[in-house]
């Protein structure tokens, strides 16, 4: 029985899908100005366990990933290089899929891009306006903090809390923590014109509208980085509950924590950024995979390629198991294999499953049997390509 951790109830709760047997998964994607490094494959990596791990067990896993093209980031650097948007951001969401493909990451079933969906948005936005939900400011358009009664449910933050954050600044805003549905703007050389003027539509409101185009009012898990839950995420599901009027419209919130390199969060500024792909390139994607999956997805990772090196040790051992495989897998083993399912579905127990693939190699290697149907469902749902 799959248990996972959701944030909103900070318990293990016994995973139920919405839908029969299919999940219904949204995840948060790349803004596209920039390589997958190894912080962001972490969380490619986690789903695709689990959505994995979720086929072995019968379910059909449906993974939306967004692709956030309108965006600050993006703008300046289209400015910063003298390029078309258009042109940028289809070079970094090719160079995105390519990654996904040197991760051996196929789980993924919808990728949806941001800029695609803006009459949606814009029809959203109209809707929390008319339903009292949104208001504007000095051509801004905000969400009304105020009308949604759970708002600092999923951050855990009181209103004291929440008052202390100055979100997006602007004059005339009704509360504190009011956030922008249409920032009026046009300093991004890229801009709409619709009926709230000219500007763009805003980071939160983009995430809902794909998950409801796509998933309606309801689906089982959200996921992302961990330090997407305030204020993007309370945002989303501000948003999600005012124009879905569902009370649960997500079921599961399920966070992975950071890769920090040198102590610090990966980023270009401090030059500390590790590339998914050169990792790939010098090791190949089943250490990097070992190596990520050997910290629980909630744990923070340090990362040194030292440790990360180590992983080649297990690889060889995989490698040698593979020479031994058998027509059926001893009582010993097919008891290890229970066990490894065992750790996955304890909130996707990475680390023990890794150790359970260790003692099976180990115990076959001292003469022990597992068969091949064993052997190739456990590289299958590890996502291990054991040539
Ligand atoms: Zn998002």
């Amino acid at each position: 029985m799959l248990k996972l951790f959701d944030h909103i109830s900070k318990r293990k709760k016994i995973f139920q899908s919405s839908e029969h047997d299919r999940v219904k998964i949204f995840l948060c994607g790349p803004t596209l100005y920039d390589l997958t490094h190894i912080g962001h494959a972490r969380i490619f990596l986690t789903y695709d366990l689990l959505a994995r791990h979720l086929y072995e067990k019968g379910f059909l896993a449906d993974v939306l990933v967004n692709m956030t093209d309108i965006n600050q980031n993006v703008f300046n650097k289209t400015i910063e290089q003298k390029i078309d948007y258009h042109e940028l951001t289809k070079f970094y969401s090719d160079e995105f899929v390519q990654d996904l493909f040197l991760m051996n990451i196929h789980t993924i079933t919808r990728l949806a891009r941001a800029s695609d969906y803006v009459p949606n948005m814009v029809e959203n936005i109209s809707q929390l306006i008319d339903n009292g939900y949104a208001y504007s400011a000095n051509g801004n358009v905000y969400f009304d903090t105020s009308k949604s009664n759970e708002f600092g449910h999923l951050s855990k933050q009181s209103q004291v809390d929440l008052d202390l954050h100055r979100l997006d600044i602007g004059p005339n805003k009704k509360n504190h923590s009011d956030f922008l549905l249409w920032n009026s703007s046009d300093d991004f050389g890229f801009y709409w014109h619709e009926k709230f003027g000219t500007g763009i539509p805003w980071w939160h409101i983009q995430d809902t509208t794909i998950a409801l185009e796509n998933f309606g009012a309801q689906y089982d898990i959200h996921g992302g980085a961990d330090e997407l839950v305030f204020p993007h995420h309370e945002a989303h599901l501000a948003q999600l509950k005012s124009l879905a009027e569902t009370k649960e419209p997500v079921k599961f919130w399920m966070y992975t924590s950071l890769v920090l390199s040198k102590g610090e969060k990966m980023s270009k500024s401090l030059g500390n950024m590790v590339l998914a792909r050169d990792i790939i390139k010098k090791y190949d994607q089943n250490i990097l995979r070992l190596y990520l999956f050997s910290t629980h997805y909630r744990e923070k990772i340090n990362y040194n390629e030292q440790d990360l090196s180590q992983k080649k040790m297990l690889l060889d051992k995989i490698h040698l198991t593979k020479l031994k495989l058998s027509e059926t897998s001893s009582d010993t083993v097919s008891a290890l294999c229970k066990n490894f399912f065992e750790c996955l579905d304890d909130d996707l127990d990475s680390p023990s499953a890794i150790n359970t693939i260790d003692r099976i190699c180990d115990t076959v290697l001292n003469g022990d049997r597992i068969s091949k149907e064993d052997f190739d469902k456990l590289m299958r749902v590890m996502g291990l390509v054991i040539r």
